[in-house]
């Protein structure tokens, strides 16, 4: 049964309406049985006071009163057990249970709303009234989110109800269909008014996570070149080394430094600057293969390579590619002293036990530092 469902909705809404929808019945049906259970212990102590008050009718019905709620009592103390089973159940087959298991209690309650009205001495059927809104009032709180439950509940109990008719204790007929009618405007106008409350509060909830997630997306990306900023360089990083520390897996970083930046931003402009960063980001991502290879924006003019699962070896493998791929690119930077084209200076370290992350981003930066002072455009590895 499409519950809460609606074709305007995006499958991901759809998906979390349902799981919703499942909880709020769950929680409802829990409720909506412990006061049931409640209002059956009532009315055991009800019409024990009435039966020592003689304001029953003696044998009305061909079976015991109080026998048939402790009947109601009883099986409302296996639900539990019920309940427990159909916790397992696929979400179609768990709604169609939990409608069967609403229309159970709605019968049982019309029993008991029919035997109470028969029994009761004539003129004095004050309590089932009552008892009838209240049971309607309860079904729609509890089973708003599953129409084939709530009516399953409510429809027998108002049919109970109108065995009054049968029963001739109403004084204009007429005037009690006409209250039926109005109950059952009151149940649908109140379930559809819950149900779009409730598709208002996931959606929103829904709206609210997409949101968070955009910020978490735009807190770790840099804005420029949509690389991974430092920020999340270093929380990846931080899990890998300590992977590395439990797994003995083989880590290697690769700090890399665009080469008289400086002079490529005075000669071409900042702009020019922005767009050249953009192609070093684009080289390096088309440089690293393997999917748990992470390249961020370490700042400024400077980039990480984060290589798991690769050695020393590895990295000055990926260096080499780097190098060549941008040099393919062959951006012209007239400031250059090394090459008429940009280049890249790199350093190379891996990860030792025992280290942290800032002591190899030191290491790493140390033998970029050697890089540059031994001419720029080239790389090489602690
Ligand atoms: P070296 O070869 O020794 O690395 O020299 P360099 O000029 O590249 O190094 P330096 O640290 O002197 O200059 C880095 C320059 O990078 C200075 C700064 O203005 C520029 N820069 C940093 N971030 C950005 C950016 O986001 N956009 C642009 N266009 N320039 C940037
Ligand atoms: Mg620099
Ligand atoms: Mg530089």
């Amino acid at each position: 049964m499409p519950l809460l469902s609606s074709r305007r909705h995006s499958p991901q809404l759809q998906r979390l309406l349902e799981q919703a929808g499942r909880d709020a019945l769950r929680k409802g049906t829990f409720w909506i049985w412990g006061v049931q259970l409640l209002i059956a212990l009532f009315l055991l102590f009800h019409v024990r006071v009435m039966q020592e008050m003689h304001l029953l009718v003696e044998h009305a019905l061909p079976w015991q009163l109080s026998a048939q709620l402790w009947l109601m009592v009883l099986l409302l103390l296996l639900q539990p057990a019920i309940w427990l089973w159909l916790r397992h159940l696929s979400l179609p087959r768990w709604h169609q249970s939990v409608g069967l298991l609403a229309l159970i209690w709605g019968c049982l309650w019309a029993g008991v709303i029919y035997a109470l009205l028969k029994s009761e001495l004539p003129g004095r059927s004050v309590l089932e009234p009552a008892l009838a809104a209240t049971l309607l009032l309860l079904g729609l709180i509890a089973l708003y989110p599953v129409s084939r439950a709530l009516y399953g509940f409510c429809l027998p109990i108002l049919l109970g109800f109108a065995s009054m008719l049968l029963l001739k204790t109403v004084a204009s007929p007429l005037a009690f269909v006409a209250s039926l009618l109005v109950l059952l405007v009151v149940l649908e106008t109140g379930r559809r008014m819950l149900k779009n409350w409730f598709v208002l509060a996931v959606n929103r909830e829904h709206e609210q996570r997409l949101m968070l997630q955009r910020l978490d997306a735009l807190a770790h990306q840099d804005p420029l070149t949509g690389l991974a900023n430092r920020r999340h360089f270093d929380q990846v990083c931080k899990r890998a080394i300590a992977q590395g520390v439990t797994l003995e897996m083989p880590l290697t970083l690769i700090l890399l430094d665009v080469d008289f930046f400086k002079r490529y931003n005075d000669h071409y402009g900042h702009q020019a600057g922005d767009e050249c960063l953009i192609l070093v980001a684009e080289c390096l991502e088309e440089s690293v293969r393997e999917p748990g290879d992470l390249v961020a924006r370490y700042g400024g003019e400077e980039f990480v390579v984060l290589l798991q699962e690769t050695d020393k070896a590895g990295g000055l493998q990926v260096a080499r590619r780097i190098r060549e791929t941008l040099a393919a690119r062959a951006l012209p930077h007239v400031g250059s002293e090394v090459a008429p084209h940009l280049t890249l200076s790199q350093g190379i370290a891996q990860w030792q036990a025992g280290e942290t992350l800032t002591m190899l981003l030191q290491r790493t930066d140390e033998v970029l530092y050697r890089v540059k002072e031994q001419g720029r455009d080239g790389y090489g590895a602690a």
